[in-house]
């Protein structure tokens, strides 16, 4: 099989490598498309501590071409579109047996970071993967590779709304107008709440306006805890979502929070640098901080239903689909600012 194989920092060349076999409760899965995510860009430019030579790529969709033999046949079939939940959980410890199963430490260790001496990654980026059947969730034949590659990111988000419950006609601040703070925007807005979107570029802005914001503010031209202020009848938001890896927009986020509000802080941050946080003020407010990493068993599965089911369409947030031969311009693509998601298609 043909894979994008990352030799090292700003190094990828299309390589030859065997396809793997099934284990008797594994599929086959001849991968169709594949997103580029901030994490495989951050792989590219050497901002990460991971080993070479790397396979990138967790967010992808593909179909079942071969069942291994103890594969239960009357829920699996060739030719299935599938996707697969891409966290390797240990299934034994404490956060697995607790439904935390998305911050397993045990996955830390994984080959999807570290492999000394072979290739580590997510191996997304190539034409066939194995998986466990119970890993995998089948997808409607209706709904396009490209919108299933978006399962992940969106089970994320899920794992991040699920967080707060939102009531009709609360007011939610997303801040970031990126790819996942656009998801929020969407999934918050179908739970009934006014949503406002702090994002400096108009073009972004524009968009989310038409995808579910109620309001949208200009975070360069406003103070953005007053303008929350203002807008809410000076109580804040009831809940924040940080979608953005700078950490001092997480003191925003917690200043523009309402008492008893919930904030998320969504993204990794990068560079991580502490921040002073009142705690004092968190006593008195009463404010939830929370984080929200990876998508979930069960948030993979609402990914799911969202697309086969048509309540949810990714396109708007979809910025292009590159043939893989062509990664270098498709990483091109992704490395802009202010692109959207940027899908491979993993063509013969
Ligand atoms: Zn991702
Ligand atoms: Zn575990």
């Amino acid at each position: 099989m043909k894979v994008l194989l990352m030799n090292k920092p700003g190094d990828v060349v299309l390589t030859e490598l065997p396809t793997p076999e099934p284990e008797s409760d594994e599929v086959l899965l001849r991968i169709h498309a594949a997103g580029i995510c901030v994490n495989d860009v951050r792989d590219y430019k050497g901002e990460c501590s991971f080993s070479y030579p790397r396979i990138g790529g967790h967010e992808f969709a593909g179909e079942i071409v071969r069942m291994g033999s103890k594969v239960n046949t009357d829920r699996f079939h060739m030719g299935q579109k599938a996707v697969t939940y891409v966290i390797d959980n240990c299934g034994e410890c404490y956060y697995c047996k607790n439904g935390y199963e998305n911050v397993c430490p045990d996955f830390a260790h994984t080959i999807c970071y570290q492999n000394p001496g072979g290739i580590s990654g997510f191996m997304g980026f190539a034409q066939y993967i194995t998986a466990k059947a119970s890993d995998v969730y089948l997808c409607d034949e209706c709904v396009p590779y490209e919108k299933l590659a978006m399962v992940e990111p969106i089970a994320c988000v899920l794992n991040s709304v699920n967080k707060c419950d939102i009531e009709f006609g609360d007011d939610v601040l997303v801040i970031g107008g990126g790819t996942m703070g656009m998801l929020h925007v969407m999934l918050a807005h179908m739970r009934g709440a006014r949503v406002i979107l702090s994002e400096p570029m108009k073009k972004r802005r524009e968009k989310a306006l038409e995808l579910g914001a109620s309001i949208v503010i200009d975070p360069m031209s406003c103070d953005v805890v007053k303008k929350i202020r203002e807008i809410t009848g000076g109580i804040g938001a009831r809940i924040v979502f940080d979608t953005t890896a700078v950490p001092e927009l997480a003191l925003q986020a917690i200043d523009s929070t309402a008492v008893c509000g919930t904030v998320v802080m969504f993204s990794s941050l990068h560079p991580n640098k502490p921040i002073g946080v009142d705690l004092g003020a968190i006593h008195s407010t009463q404010k939830n901080i929370t984080g929200a990493q990876n998508g979930s068993v069960k948030t993979f599965w609402q990914a799911v239903q969202l697309l086969n089911k048509g309540l949810l369409d990714p396109a708007p947030i979809i910025e292009a689909v590159y043939d893989y031969h062509d990664f270098e311009k498709a990483m091109a693509c992704a490395m802009q600012p202010d692109t959207y998601k940027v899908i491979l298609n993993i063509t013969d």
